[in-house]
């Protein structure tokens, strides 16, 4: 599958690959600059369309309205404070079936789903009280 990617789609496909977590564009660009590979902010863009088209990479919409990518992850789902943006992956996918049901209803080849629940963290609600 990777044999059909350009260098800039595999390097920006490397570079998620060894991120802890999920990873803006802008600090994509700056890495991958840091580097020495000249690669421009609207290629790191076009790379990371085309990964999220071919179900590679995934996007999140922060609360700020900020995209971060990572690779693909299955069933990750979160729990995202709003207060202070840490996020809590919960592991079990409670919508498991209904993807499987969804893709045989709609004939709709589904690469992932999102379910993610924002609200405020043990210590943010500790904070405010
Ligand atoms: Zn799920
Ligand atoms: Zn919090």
């Amino acid at each position: 599958m990777s044999d059909r990617l350009t260098k800039s789609q595999q390097r920006v496909l490397d570079h998620l690959k060894q991120a802890t977590s999920p990873v803006a564009a802008q600090e994509l660009y700056l890495a991958l600059r840091s580097e020495g590979n000249g690669v421009g902010l609207a290629t790191v863009y076009r790379s990371l369309d085309l990964l999220k088209r071919e179900g590679l990479v995934q996007a999140r919409l922060l609360p700020n309205g900020e995209s971060v990518y990572s690779m693909m992850q299955h069933d990750r789902h979160h729990l995202t404070c709003v207060q202070c943006g840490k996020i809590l992956p919960i592991d079990a996918c409670p919508v498991h079936h209904l993807e499987e049901k969804l893709s045989v209803s709609h004939q709709f080849k589904i690469h992932y789903h999102v379910l993610e629940f924002f609200g405020l963290c043990l210590d943010c609600q500790v904070a405010g009280t």
